[in-house]
């Protein structure tokens, strides 16, 4: 007879997730290259690589950079190329500090803010091109 999986109980706290209205007021204050990393994600670009002495011995120490929000990840590599760490350095600014986190209709909010900004502009063009 097959085992009947057990209930474990919750270890960690369950993620807080942020409030709609601080999302939309996070959201307005963020600039453009910002609102668009967190719509599409980054794209990280090669930016240093050095070879260091890791907690794996000699490992390669890559770092990459967003173009657009100026983040940088930093990735630590065996010399056989498994990742042995990864972390991000966000840019001043990026990050919702002390909002929660940022899903589901927090997520629609962030898109919202993105398309009407981009609607706004290309409204504006459109207006111009008439007025011409
Ligand atoms: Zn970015």
């Amino acid at each position: 007879m097959a085992s009947r999986g057990r209930i474990t109980r919750r270890t960690t706290p369950a993620p807080r997730y942020a409030d709609e209205d601080d999302v939309r007021e996070f959201a307005a204050a963020l600039n453009d290259n910002y609102l668009n990393c967190r719509r599409y994600g980054h794209t990280w670009k090669p930016w240093r690589v050095q070879l260091i002495d890791s907690e794996v011995g000699r490992s390669y120490e890559a770092i990459t950079r967003c173009p657009s929000c100026k983040s940088l990840a930093t990735e630590v590599l065996s010399m056989s190329g498994h990742q042995i760490r990864r972390h991000v350095k966000y840019s001043e600014g990026y990050l919702a500090s002390n909002l929660g986190r940022i899903a589901g209709t927090g997520r629609d909010v962030l898109r919202l803010e993105s398309v009407t900004r981009q609607f706004t502009a290309a409204e504006a063009r459109a207006e111009k091109r008439r007025a011409s």
